[in-house]
């Protein structure tokens, strides 16, 4: 049972100094909760949580989720956002990331269990493959190389979509899952390989944008604040929706339109420079986020110029040389 709006739970946030999870431990902070941060650090960064480390109410725990997860005292809430998200570092150390996945969702799972907790899994719009159904609705079931590069992050959110409903079925927890569509802002690693950071970084730098493919295939960017609000509202839900929820911002943009975008907003940006498409890349992506307007009363707010500007300045500020650095650099693997 969740407590009354006075009562401050008790927050856990697996992979908490990450891009979405430090954003997500700031906003929950702010609300009065008490949040637990765990993370491995192996691609969430300490500088993301040293605005608020010495927060009377939060906490940092250095652990990796594929052990076994122990927290003393009460638990309230769990959101699980415990792995490397962008196909470059998803990819560096794919076992890592299938465990990271399955055993890690598991360990979380059975913690939330035992404290009584209720259970938001971080999901992905990457469950969906390339998918053959546009845009894409929550009962579609996706397609998935199953063997391919990708496999080791797409069906390992898969099967911890799995374990969850399972848990649920099973009555052993209140789980709830969101279907986390491409999501952008500040505290993007420059170094972490996805399209948004390498762009403004690349343009920032003048290098010339790195376009893999055409340049035609599409994504949708929800800006992380909206992100944010989305998977708390679904923590904050009353009852359990019976299956997973897209959160996503519908736009829909190719990636020539984003770079030409970001070549706008950034003076000075070098022509783009058309590399190979790496494998299984998905050819559309665009979330319906109908469930999620009727469940959570929630949908993005702020449009991509804004939401890019936001970004382009965060990057601004923080990358330390007007060399390229390794950071934004091509890092398919
Ligand atoms: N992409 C690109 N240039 C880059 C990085 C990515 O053209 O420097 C493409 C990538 O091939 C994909 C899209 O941009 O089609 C989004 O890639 P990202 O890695 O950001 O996330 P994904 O949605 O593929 O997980």
């Amino acid at each position: 049972m969740q407590k009354m709006t006075s009562f401050r739970p008790v927050t856990l946030v697996a992979g908490g100094a990450g891009f979405i999870g430090s954003h997500l431990c700031e906003t929950l902070l702010a609300r009065g909760h008490r949040v637990i941060c765990l993370d491995s650090f192996v691609s969430g960064r300490r500088e993301n949580v040293q605005p608020f480390e010495n927060h009377p109410s939060f906490t940092l725990i250095e652990a990796c989720v594929t052990r076994p997860v122990a927290v003393p005292g009460p638990l309230d809430q769990v959101y699980n956002l415990a792995c490397a998200a962008s196909p470059p570092q998803y990819q560096a150390d794919p076992v890592h990331t299938m465990r990271t996945n399955v055993v890690g969702c598991g360990n979380l799972l059975e913690l939330a269990r035992i404290k009584g907790a209720r259970f938001v899994q971080a999901s992905t719009s990457e469950v969906y493959g390339d998918p053959l159904a546009h845009p894409q609705t929550e009962d579609y079931w996706g397609n998935v190389n199953c063997t391919g590069p990708r496999a080791c992050y797409d069906e390992g959110k898969r099967a911890a979509e799995t374990l969850c409903f399972d848990y649920r079925r099973a009555g052993l927890g209140d789980v709830r899952v969101a279907r986390i569509f491409n999501t952008y802002g500040p505290q993007m690693r420059a170094d972490d390989g996805r399209i948004v950071s390498n762009l403004i970084c690349q343009a920032l730098q003048e290098r010339p944008m790195t376009l893999y493919g055409d340049g035609t295939q599409t994504r949708s960017f929800c800006y992380v604040s909206d992100l944010v609000a989305g998977l708390i509202a679904l923590m904050d839900l009353p009852v359990a929706p019976d299956g997973a929820v897209n959160l996503g911002n519908p736009g829909e943009f190719s990636i020539l339109e984003l770079a030409g975008l970001i070549r706008e907003m950034v003076p000075g940006s070098a022509k783009p420079v058309f590399c190979p498409l790496p494998q299984d890349d998905p050819r559309r992506r665009q979330p319906d986020i109908e469930r999620a307007r009727q469940l959570l009363h929630w949908q993005p707010r702020v449009p991509l110029r804004d939401g890019l500007r936001a970004t382009i300045d965060w990057f601004a500020a923080h990358l330390e040389t007007p060399e390229p650095v390794g950071a934004a650099r091509d890092m398919r693997p």
